[in-house]
């Protein structure tokens, strides 16, 4: 199947999966294009495509590049891990941010956004399995940061998680809801190509696929 054909099939599955989902809420498509080209990035765009994903910042910049100076750069969201010293360049090239889990970053995206004069839009990622591998503030540690990213003025919209991969997906999707109404958040990104349609019953309005667009990836 070409990228504009499984965009298509994407956009059946989505509206399915909202007709069985326990909310009405509305569901963003971001294609996730790490470990694909500029190439694939423009037919997707080509497809009406207008919103994507990358788990690198330097992967990001060089890819996007040409599309920016072009004035036709799409909605650019990071969902992959930050370091401190990658605020600068993610800041000047993001539009939103998943991935905050503790205030040291949160404190410098704040500073960055200040001194280049931009204003981007943010979710906490939330480790909810747990995992010591897995980047993500714990649940016990999320009221704290979310009061910190809110005394920054950090325009937190809502909370991001990724289920480890061998636990049934929606009591995770279950347990960032109910995080994310406690604290009044109403944005939910959650779902990858494997899993979009239960994350969509349970509340995703960010679904993040890659695979199921793109194809695998080297
Ligand atoms: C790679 C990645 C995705 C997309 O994964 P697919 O299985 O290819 O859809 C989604 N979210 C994050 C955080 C990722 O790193």
């Amino acid at each position: 199947m070409t990228i504009p054909e499984r965009l298509r099939l994407i956009h059946s599955q989505i509206a399915k999966a909202r007709e069985n989902a326990l909310f009405d809420q509305p569901v963003k498509l971001l294609a996730v294009s790490k470990g694909h080209n500029e190439a694939a990035v423009r037919m997707a765009m080509g497809a009406g495509q207008m919103i994507f994903a990358e788990n690198r910042v330097q992967e990001a910049g060089e890819k996007f590049s040409a599309l920016r100076m072009e004035g036709t750069a799409p909605e650019l969201h990071l969902i992959g891990p930050l370091q401190g010293n990658k605020a600068k360049d993610a800041v000047a090239l993001f539009d939103v941010i998943h991935t905050i889990d503790r205030i040291s970053i949160a404190e410098k995206l704040a500073s960055e956004m200040e001194k280049q004069n931009r204003s981007l839009t943010f979710f906490i990622q939330v480790n909810t399995g747990e995992e010591n591998q897995k980047s993500g503030v714990l649940p016990k540690d999320l009221p704290e940061l979310i009061k910190s990213c809110k005394t920054l003025g950090l325009n937190v919209i809502g909370l991001m998680c990724i289920p480890p991969v061998d636990a049934p997906p929606e009591l995770h999707f279950s347990f960032l809801k109910k995080l994310a109404d406690e604290h009044q958040l109403t944005q939910l990104s959650m779902g990858m190509s494997h899993d979009f349609e239960i994350a969509i019953r349970y509340g995703a309005t960010h679904i993040r696929i890659g695979s199921a667009i793109f194809g695998e990836r080297n």
